[in-house]
């Protein structure tokens, strides 16, 4: 007899923040992400006791392996209380996102919880020591079903997961980007391997006006630039994820032609050092820590962390600019691969209700027949 395969939404399912789904496939139970949420400055997370109140099972420590896509909180945060809970669970990601989410501690998120960073950091690092490392393209066959790793783009370390299971495919997407960032090389569309499924972190899914301007991290660097080099004057940029400032500073050097300092604070310098141990080189010249003084020549100074000296010194700019892939590269993603069924989670609120959603844009499209579902937390799907 086929075995069924189950997904159900812990949390960011039509919502961003506190991504955590359960996937059965067959007897094994995994779960993808754990993630945290912010919602007017109050943490939420994923509702774990949803899943030990319904038929699939009777408690955490019955979950087998837990996959966490990338380094960001909404995708890591929750995850050592799940270990907690999950006792028997092993855990798979690759060693950037590892390394990364020891970092994740310094994100204003955490910040804002208060103090002892550093013990916090250390107590990260142990426990992601114990994890398991995978690799892009490497194939795991746990014997129950297969999982293979794919390039997501987004951030460094980013990676899609493709389960096979009874000759059944299906891809948990993460957070994804087609087109290249200052550090990563976008996505893989894994369109040759026949999947029936795709999970896709859809978080423009009703944004049908949403286009990402492909230039605009450039555009603020130019101005920033720009404005150092004409006015004369410092800049304080703040960022506000480390992963986005390090992308951030990778194009900055780029551009920074004339050499102008470049300082960065202890969080960012931090990131950007572990990154080099990793080969991904993005420190030039320019670039330096800051100290307990303000330098006083014109520079440019990178924070992710607490206003350094509010005293008008600075002319402040605040660094932001998307990392995921918009309404029509989801789109594109979605046709390129063709499968039966999208199951979209960790959608944002549509902007207005007249809009369409990636739903009704398929639809409209004659050769397309995918069937979307936008996936309710705590309900469970057949797939
Ligand atoms: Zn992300
Ligand atoms: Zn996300």
């Amino acid at each position: 007899m086929e075995q069924k395969i189950y997904f159900m939404p812990l949390g960011g399912g039509q919502r961003v923040g506190a991504s955590c789904y359960y996937l059965r496939l067959g007897e094994s139970n995994l779960i993808l992400d754990a993630g945290i949420g912010i919602e007017n400055g109050v943490i939420f997370e994923p509702d774990t006791y949803s899943l030990i109140t319904s038929p699939f099972l009777q408690s955490m420590g019955q979950i087998d392996h837990i996959y966490i896509s990338h380094a960001h909180s909404d995708h890591i945060g929750y995850l050592f209380r799940l270990m907690k809970e999950a006792t028997r669970a092993s855990v798979y990601m690759t060693e950037i996102t590892a390394i990364l989410s020891e970092y994740q501690l310094y994100d204003k998120n955490y910040l804002k919880r208060g103090g002892k960073d550093e013990e916090k950091r250390l107590a990260a690092q142990y426990m992601l020591d114990k994890i398991a490392k995978v690799s892009y393209m490497k194939t795991i066959d746990f014997g129950k079903y297969k999982a293979m790793f794919l390039p997501a783009g987004h951030i460094p370390g980013a990676m899609m997961i493709l389960f096979e299971f009874e000759k059944r495919k299906i891809l948990y997407t993460g957070d994804f980007s087609l087109d290249r960032t200052a550090l990563t090389g976008g996505c893989i569309v894994p369109d040759q391997f026949g999947i029936d499924t795709v999970i896709m972190c859809g978080l423009h899914a009703k944004h049908p006006s949403y286009i990402k301007r492909a230039d605009g991290l450039f555009k603020t660097v130019k101005y920033i630039l720009k404005t150092v080099w004409q006015k004369r004057i410092s800049v304080k940029c703040h960022v506000q994820q480390l992963s986005k400032g390090v992308e951030f500073l990778k194009t900055l050097n780029e551009y920074n032609t004339r050499n102008t300092p470049v300082y960065l604070d202890k969080s960012v310098m931090d990131i950007v050092e572990k990154m080099e141990q990793l080969s991904i080189p993005v420190l030039n010249v320019s670039n330096r820590p800051i100290g307990s003084d303000i330098p006083m020549e014109p520079h440019i100074y990178v924070t992710a962390g607490s206003p350094y000296r509010a005293n008008g010194f600075y002319y402040d700019v605040n660094v932001d600019f998307s990392l995921h892939g918009d309404f029509s590269d989801m789109k594109e993603f979605i046709k390129r691969i063709n499968p039966e069924k999208v199951i979209l989670v960790h959608c944002a609120k549509e902007y207005s209700p007249f809009d369409d959603t990636i739903e009704q844009a398929l639809m409209l499209d004659g050769d397309c027949r995918t069937q979307v579902i936008f996936a309710e937390e705590k309900e469970a799907y057949v797939i």
